[in-house]
C-alpha cells in the first residue's frame, strides 16, 4: 500500500460521498487499513429521515494493557456547488495544491493519518480510526452510534484527536480545545385573524413577536469565560406568509440561533428564552443540538503542540471558536483535541490543500499518536 498521503487523499477524494457517505469512499478506507493489521467493522445506523447512516470504526490492537489513542473523522463532504475550476471528485494537482471536495475537510486529514499509521508499529499500543459517514448532515447516527458500538465491545480510548482543519494561516496555528455549543428555538406567536378594518373583532400576533424579538435580541448572555468569547442570539427566520393586504394573520413566527459558552446548558437558555416568549404570548420549541464542551489545557494539548512546534516551528493556539463537530460527542469517551488542516477553502468551490501540508500533517500525526500512545 502506498504510504504518500498525497495519493491516498487523491483515492479518497475520487469516491463521491455528499453527506451521508456510503459504498464506495469506505470500501477505499477499508482496503488502505485492512493490509496495517487492522480489523474494520462497517455498519449502518438509523432510519428515515436522519438515517441511513453509514459507518467505520477499525482498530489495531496493542500490547495487553496498552494505551488506546483514536483518531476520529468523517468520510461525508458538503455538496461541491457551481463553478469549480476542476472536476470536485476527480482530484487534480496543479502547482503546490491537490484540488477535490473534501481536500482539507476532511479526506486529507485522514489520509495523513492513515499515512502516519503505516510508520507506527503495533507495540506501540492499541490505535483506531472512528469514521462516520454523516457529519455535516443531521449528525445523529454517526459518531453518535460510533461511540455506541465502542463501548459494546469495550474498546475505550484513553485520547481522541479529531482531524478536523482547525489551522487558520499556516499549518499548526490553531488547534481546537473545545466547541461552543448550539441550540435551535422555533417562536410561534398565535392570534386571531380577521379584517384590518375591524382590528377590534382579531387579534394581531404579529407585533406581540417583534417585541418579543426585541427582547431577545437586547439580551447580553455573557461577556465571555475563560476559554470562550461570548456567547451570541441570533434570529434566523421570521415568517408570517401573509399574502392578503387586508387580512391579520393568525400567527407569526420567527427562529433562533444560540451558540453558547460553558457558562450555560442548552436547557438553562431554553428556559430563559421560552419564559421571555411566554411574556409576549408566545410558545418556544427548542431542538438542542450540542453542550459546549472544553479539554483543559494540559498534557494532550501540550503533546499536540510539541509535535506541531517539531515540525513546523509554530506555536499552535489554543481555540473553541468555530462551529460544532463531532468532537460534542467524543468528549463523553476521553480527553478530546481537533487538530488538522488549513482551513480556508473548506466548503467553498476549487477546496483545495497544500501537497506539502498534507506530508507535515503525516508527520505531525505520527509524533502525537506516539506520544499519545507513550503516556
Ligand atoms: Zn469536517
Amino acid at each position: 500500500m502506498s504510504a504518500d498521503p498525497v495519493v491516498l487523499t487523491e483515492r479518497l477524494i475520487d469516491c463521491p460521498s455528499v453527506t451521508p457517505a456510503t459504498g464506495s469512499v469506505f470500501d477505499t478506507l477499508e482496503a488502505m487499513v485492512a493490509p496495517l493489521g487492522f480489523t474494520v467493522h462497517r455498519f449502518i445506523a438509523g432510519e428515515a429521515p436522519d438515517g441511513p447512516v453509514e459507518n467505520l470504526f477499525a482498530v489495531r490492537q496493542g500490547p495487553a494493557g496498552s494505551r488506546h489513542f483514536a483518531f476520529a473523522g468523517h468520510l461525508d463532504v458538503v455538496p461541491p456547488g457551481q463553478g469549480w475550476s476542476s472536476a470536485p471528485f476527480n482530484a487534480e494537482r496543479r502547482g503546490e495544491l491537490l484540488y477535490g471536495r473534501g481536500a482539507v475537510d476532511m479526506k486529507g486529514a485522514i489520509a495523513a493519518f492513515v499515512a502516519a499509521l503505516a510508520d507506527i508499529p503495533a507495540e506501540a499500543g492499541t490505535i483506531s480510526l472512528v469514521i462516520t459517514g454523516d457529519e455535516e448532515g443531521p449528525a445523529r447516527y454517526g459518531t453518535v452510534a460510533l461511540i455506541e458500538h465502542m463501548r459494546t465491545i469495550g474498546a475505550l480510548p484513553d485520547l481522541c484527536l479529531v482531524g478536523e482543519p482547525t489551522s487558520v494561516n499556516r499549518l499548526g496555528d490553531m488547534m481546537k480545545i473545545g466547541r461552543r455549543g448550539s441550540v435551535n428555538i422555533w417562536l410561534t406567536v398565535d392570534g386571531a385573524q380577521g379584517h384590518v378594518a375591524y382590528p377590534h373583532l382579531a387579534d394581531n400576533p404579529i407585533p406581540r413577536l417583534v417585541a418579543m424579538l426585541a427582547e431577545l435580541d437586547a439580551l447580553v448572555l455573557d461577556e465571555g469565560s475563560e476559554w470562550f468569547q461570548p456567547s451570541n442570539l441570533e434570529v434566523t427566520d421570521l415568517a408570517v406568509g401573509n399574502p392578503a393586504t387586508n387580512v391579520i394573520p393568525a400567527q407569526a413566527r420567527a427562529r433562533l440561533s444560540i451558540r453558547f459558552n460553558d457558562r450555560h446548558t442548552g436547557q438553562s437558555l431554553v428556559d430563559r428564552v421560552s419564559a421571555i416568549a411566554a411574556r409576549h404570548g408566545g410558545t418556544a420549541e427548542a431542538v438542542i443540538s450540542g453542550e459546549s464542551f472544553i479539554t483543559l489545557p494540559g498534557a494532550f494539548s501540550t503533546l499536540i503542540a510539541q509535535a506541531v512546534e517539531a515540525e513546523t516551528g509554530v506555536t499552535p493556539e489554543l481555540s473553541t471558536t468555530g462551529g460544532t463537530s463531532d468532537a460534542r460527542f467524543l468528549r463523553a469517551l476521553c480527553p478530546v483535541v481537533e487538530f488538522g488542516l488549513c482551513n480556508a477553502t473548506m466548503h467553498k468551490k476549487d477546496e483545495a490543500v497544500a501537497m506539502e501540508d498534507l506530508h507535515v500533517l503525516t508527520r505531525i500525526y505520527r509524533r502525537v499518536a506516539l506520544a499519545a500512545l507513550a503516556g
